[in-house]
């Protein structure tokens, strides 16, 4: 693995257990999301500036205007994401790749659609040198998700959209989940919805703070 930052190793043992232990205080259970957020690296995914602060439960900003999720946040969302279990997964907003690289310890396959391309490129760059190899990543708009490889088991938006995107409920499996933050900046629920024989069940999860999913159609 990349030491970047030398001697971060001697104090992020000790800073990741108290993460740990912080998520397990505000309700995550799931231990094999923990598992990953123990793993995965997430100071080499912020500007060394702020590698230090990679183990707060925090957003960070990772430059385009654009932060990395609270590590609560993300915890929350996969293990929505996984409830019933999930092979193939699609996340929109792959930012840094941090939640990419989570997805990527917890399911076969990983989608993952950014549409600023120094993002998307620093991403690629990142999940490749932690040796990732059960990925892609498309440079586009997300909220017309990645038709070529659908249906997914389970999608992730890590932007709040105003509504839930039709396109990408049509992309998902039967039994499949999508987890999503709708609202206007003044307030934002996570949703998670779930394709069941039944037909859509959508559960309110909490209020939440994202930046805007941006739709091309926004711009014009
Ligand atoms: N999971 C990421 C979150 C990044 S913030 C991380 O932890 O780093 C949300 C991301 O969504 C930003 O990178 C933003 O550029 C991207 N985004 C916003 N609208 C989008 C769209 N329509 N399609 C794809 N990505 C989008």
């Amino acid at each position: 693995m990349s030491t970047r930052l030398p001697g971060i190793g001697m104090t992020s043992a000790r800073t990741r257990e108290r993460l740990l232990q912080r998520l397990r205080d505000s309700g995550i259970h799931d231990e094999t999301v923990l598992a990953a957020l123990h793993k995965v690296p997430r100071h080499l995914f912020v500007d060394e500036a702020l590698a230090s602060r990679a183990y707060e439960d925090t957003a960070l900003p990772i430059g385009q205007n654009q932060t990395i999720s609270q590590p609560y946040i993300v915890a929350r969302m996969t293990e929505q994401l996984f409830a019933n279990g999930a092979r193939r997964v699609l996340e929109i907003g792959t930012g840094c790749g941090y939640q990419t690289a989570i997805l990527c310890e917890l399911a076969a396959e990983v989608y993952s659609v950014e549409r600023l391309a120094p993002l998307h490129q620093g991403a690629r760059r990142m999940l490749q040198e932690l040796g990732y190899r059960n990925f892609r990543l498309k440079l586009g708009d997300g909220g017309l998700g990645w038709a070529d490889y659908a249906p997914y088991d389970g999608i992730l938006v890590a932007a709040a959209a105003s509504d839930v995107p039709m396109t990408l409920l049509g992309q998902l499996a039967p039994g499949g989940r999508l987890v999503i933050p709708v609202g206007t900046p003044a307030h934002q629920e996570l949703l998670s919805i779930h394709l069941t024989d039944e037909g859509y069940i959508r559960e309110r999860l909490e209020a939440v703070n994202f930046v805007p999913l941006i739709r091309d159609e926004d711009r014009v």
